[in-house]
């Protein structure tokens, strides 16, 4: 859709590791602007038809398809510059949930610059499962309060969006343990993202 790449950092980790949590407390910050597209996908008008046939996936904790995915996801990109709320080169991407797959990755390239990919890995899923039942009575996720369900999502994690790391590489790569206070996971993710952060406003001009 536009032929600038924006820069982009992204947030990856199992379900219930609290990248929620991260973004929200990110978000304050102005030089990032923040998406869930988990958030944006149950945003959705329920009586709109994206917003059934979206439902229907969420419902049964399968990934909505990558077509459709973009799609939203250009749509919401261009609304963020059109409404002045994200000014590209001057503030960073920080995206929960998108790329989700090795696809999702590839076309996205088109698009965005990874400058950083924050991986939240717990040392096994137990604990993770344990926050998704607690976050469904909190928050009343369809798509958290059934453990077959919640499982599912684990394992589609591990398949489809774990492989993720393995098309960035390494060096961008800065793992987190999401076993410590949200506070803790906090100051370590604004740590890894000052050097990227002194970057910004500084790219060239694109018209001279
Ligand atoms: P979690 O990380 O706990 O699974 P999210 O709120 O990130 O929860 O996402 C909820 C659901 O939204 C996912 O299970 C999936 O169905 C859908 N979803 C989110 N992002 C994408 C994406 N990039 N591509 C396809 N489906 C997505």
């Amino acid at each position: 859709m536009s032929e600038r790449l924006h820069f982009a950092v992204l947030l990856i980790g199992m379900p219930g590791v609290g990248k929620g949590t991260q973004g929200k407390l990110l978000a304050q910050h102005s030089w990032l602007v923040h998406v869930s597209t988990g958030e944006l996908l149950r945003s959705l008008p329920d009586d709109s038809d994206v917003g059934r046939l979206v439902a229907n996936y969420l419902g049964r904790g399968e990934f909505v398809p990558d077509e459709l995915m973009l799609e939203i996801w250009d749509r919401w990109l261009a609304e963020q510059m059109r409404s002045g709320r994200y000014r590209p080169g001057e503030q960073l991407l920080l995206l929960d949930g998108i790329p989700r797959n090795l696809a999702q990755c590839q076309r996205l390239a088109q698009q965005i610059d990874v400058r950083q990919v924050l991986s939240l890995s717990p040392p096994d899923d137990e604990p993770m499962v344990e926050r998704m039942r607690q976050r469904a009575v909190l928050e009343g996720r369809s798509d958290d309060a059934d453990e077959t369900i919640i499982r599912h999502r684990l394992e589609i994690y591990q398949r489809e969006t774990a492989p993720i790391l393995g098309f960035y590489g390494p060096e961008l790569i800065r793992e987190i343990d999401p076993m410590q206070t949200p506070s803790a996971v906090l100051e370590q993710i604004l740590e890894g993202l000052t050097p990227i952060r002194s970057t910004l406003g500084m790219s060239p001009p694109r018209h001279h």
